[in-house]
């Protein structure tokens, strides 16, 4: 049966548990499992190649993106890892040029010394991809919006020119999560989440996952997933779980409570430029209208007095937005990238894309949106 958003969110891949008919999904916090005879055992055999608490995750993951197949790790960093080493020596991948600071770090860092190329392209102009594609490309990696300037590539025009070109697209698609965008009905092969964000959404757990169409692609992630091992314990598998039955909740509120900040800081006498998807003078506005079903809570803007400062007051001002690291839990967050995500990136080469000593990135969370516009404004107040 075709089930619709909120009803997968809740039911697909969970069944109640077949001996006690208990109907959340059991912590199996086990090793091992008993064999029948030798090598005649129940489908499971040790939990770093099945669990049952990931698998029911699994496949709840594998519906909430109209996939076929999930899988599970321990990091969203352990997701890309497992996903780049299918690739060989030789290979190349082209990437967007503003993307999560870890990506880019494992990348450059980890990945260039095993002889993999990386070509970083301003896909925001989707022709561009057409000078960076070679012989060699294998791997085309997508992130919409992307972090902390919210800007959008337009996954369905890349996938096309993949397909021509015979080569494998993958999406991160923590920002949107499926309830805003799901990229495998827009032709990615591979969506990549950092489930410690939206999906799991309550800021207690740390996990990722990959989710494919394709059986032969989900055989060759799976063997490398369980070569590798980074997966999720199932104390950590049974959180997830749990926070995903009320994604649909949280999404619609994070959606609308964002909308309110945005226009509310769009209008305000101390602030510069504001960077969400949802304003029609938004470079990509109408790609984002064709690919997202909404534009979420996360955004970032700027002051107009340029004063570094400034940014520090309002940052240390806010009583409900605290000044954290990550995003997308219930509660709200703010960030300042010039001083924490994006500090080792020299100044200059920060100004150059827009990530200047102003900038502030928030994460609206799902709190009443009058204590959350009156916290912004009492801030901005004290400049
Ligand atoms: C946080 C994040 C990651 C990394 O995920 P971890 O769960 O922290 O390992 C990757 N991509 C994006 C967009 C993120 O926000």
């Amino acid at each position: 049966m075709a089930m619709k958003f909120g009803t997968k969110a809740i039911h697909a891949g969970v069944e109640p548990d077949p001996t006690t008919g208990a109907i959340m999904t059991p912590i199996y916090q086990t090793t091992t499992y008993v064999q029948d005879r030798p090598g005649v055992h129940k489908g499971y055999e040790y939990s770093r190649t099945h669990n049952p608490t990931r698998d029911a995750l699994q496949g709840s993951l594998a519906a909430l993106e109209n996939g076929k197949y999930g899988l599970c790790f321990s990091s969203g960093m352990a997701a890309i890892d497992t996903l780049i080493k299918v690739l060989q020596p030789g290979d190349e991948v082209v990437s967007v040029n503003d993307l999560y600071g870890g990506t880019y770090r494992i990348f450059k860092t980890v990945f260039e010394k095993y002889g993999i190329k990386f070509n970083f392209v301003d896909l925001t102009d989707v022709s561009n991809l057409d000078a960076a594609l070679t012989e060699k490309t294998k791997l085309i990696w997508v992130e919409t919006p992307t972090n902390p300037l919210l800007q959008i590539i337009d996954i369905k025009a890349v996938a096309e020119r993949a397909k021509k070109a015979g080569v494998l697209v993958a999406v991160d698609n923590t920002f949107a999560t499926p309830y805003f965008q799901t990229p495998l009905d827009l032709g990615a092969d591979i969506v990549m989440h950092s489930m410690t964000k939206y999906l799991c959404g309550h800021s207690d757990v740390v996990m990722g996952c990959l989710i494919v169409k394709d059986e032969k692609l989900a055989e060759t992630l799976y063997t490398m997933q369980n070569s590798c091992g980074a997966v999720p314990g199932p104390q950590d598998c049974f959180l997830a779980l749990r926070g995903i039955k009320t994604l649909h909740l949280r999404m619609q509120r994070h959606g609308e409570n964002g909308e309110q900040v945005a226009r509310f800081l769009k209008v305000h006498p101390r602030v510069d430029k504001v960077y969400w998807p949802g304003f029609t003078d938004h470079k990509n506005h109408r790609v984002a209208e064709s690919q997202m079903t909404g534009f979420g809570g996360m955004m970032s803007f700027t002051l107009k007095s340029g004063k570094l400062e400034d940014a520090i007051t309002v940052l240390e001002s806010t009583k409900i937005f605290a000044c954290a690291e990550s995003l997308g839990g219930v509660e709200s967050l703010s960030g300042h990238p010039a001083t924490m995500t994006h500090a080792s990136i020299p100044k200059e080469q920060r100004e150059e894309i827009g990530i200047t000593d102003t900038l502030i990135r928030l994460s609206v969370g799902v709190e009443d949106i009058e204590d959350l516009v009156a916290d912004l404004g009492s801030a901005l107040g004290r400049l």
